[in-house]
């Protein structure tokens, strides 16, 4: 009697702390929810004049001023940038507000995907002389086209912002069974390795100053994370500190 007394004991501590963890779990979701919500408001509401200064720099770069002296350009000049660079930063930050919300059970032919991904990019490569190279088997998977064609077009263009001169970018595609496998490889500068992780923190930079010379913002790579995590894959990094990364993507459908 004693020991079906204990049993019992038991089995209501276990459901009682079931339904704490529920609890606990729908608090984080709430938690989480409230936290989209705020920025995806706070995003939309800082688009809108975002937008109308540009219209209005636009307006103003496209017709002559002749009585400006070199300083007024100057300041015209850092300030465009500066809301090129705040306009980007609101568009990432609406895009991973919206990630739950888009459709991801389109067929995607992930070798197509690639080839207009580096083709996108080549004039930024030309820039630098960068070698692009695909290399991809006919590979489809099931996801959002638009969120992997963001994921590979953010991994692409790191390789080239922060690779060398007359550098190379190779980005392979294969299934290896119920894995799709994506590298993009460089022969840039390397990422030290204590530092790996953090690269896929919001706004996390290795060196700012260049990010920001590169017309970077910090949420390349967070973007890049929160795609392949609601695509249920995985990602992970390899890097040398004589040079060189690996980002490789697997998907398991
Ligand atoms: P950013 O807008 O600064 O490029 P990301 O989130 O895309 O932001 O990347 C975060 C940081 O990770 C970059 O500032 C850079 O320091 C580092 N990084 C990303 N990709 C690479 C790469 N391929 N090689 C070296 N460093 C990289």
């Amino acid at each position: 009697l004693a020991d079906s007394r204990i049993e019992e004991n038991k089995v209501k501590e276990l459901n009682q702390l079931r339904i704490s963890y529920n609890k606990m779990l729908e608090r984080l979701a709430d938690a989480f929810e409230i936290q989209r919500q705020f920025t995806a408001n706070a995003a939309h509401e800082l688009r809108t004049p975002l937008s109308v200064m540009q219209v209005q720099l636009d307006l103003y770069h496209s017709t002559p001023h002749p009585g400006n002296d070199a300083d007024t350009l100057q300041t015209l000049k850092m300030v465009t940038e500066q809301n090129g660079r705040l306009s980007k930063m609101v568009k990432t930050l609406l895009d991973m507000s919206e990630l739950q919300t888009v459709s991801r059970d389109e067929t995607i032919a992930v070798d197509a995907l690639v080839d207009e991904v580096l083709v996108d990019l080549e004039p930024l490569a030309q820039e630098k002389e960068i070698k692009l190279i695909g290399n991809c088997k006919d590979t489809t998977m099931v996801g959002s086209d638009i969120l992997i064609y963001r994921m590979v077009y953010n991994l692409v263009e790191n390789a080239i912002k922060y690779n060398h001169f007359g550098g190379q970018v190779t980005v392979t595609a294969y299934r290896s069974g119920k894995n799709i496998c994506l590298s993009v490889e460089d022969t840039g500068s390397g990422i030290p390795a204590e530092l790996k992780e953090r690269i896929f923190e919001p706004f996390f930079r290795v060196d700012k100053s260049r990010s920001r010379q590169l017309g970077g913002v910090g949420l390349g790579l967070a973007l890049v994370r929160e795609i392949v995590r609601v695509h249920d894959g995985r990602i992970t990094v390899q890097s040398s500190p004589s040079g060189g990364t690996i980002f490789e993507v697997v998907f398991t459908q």
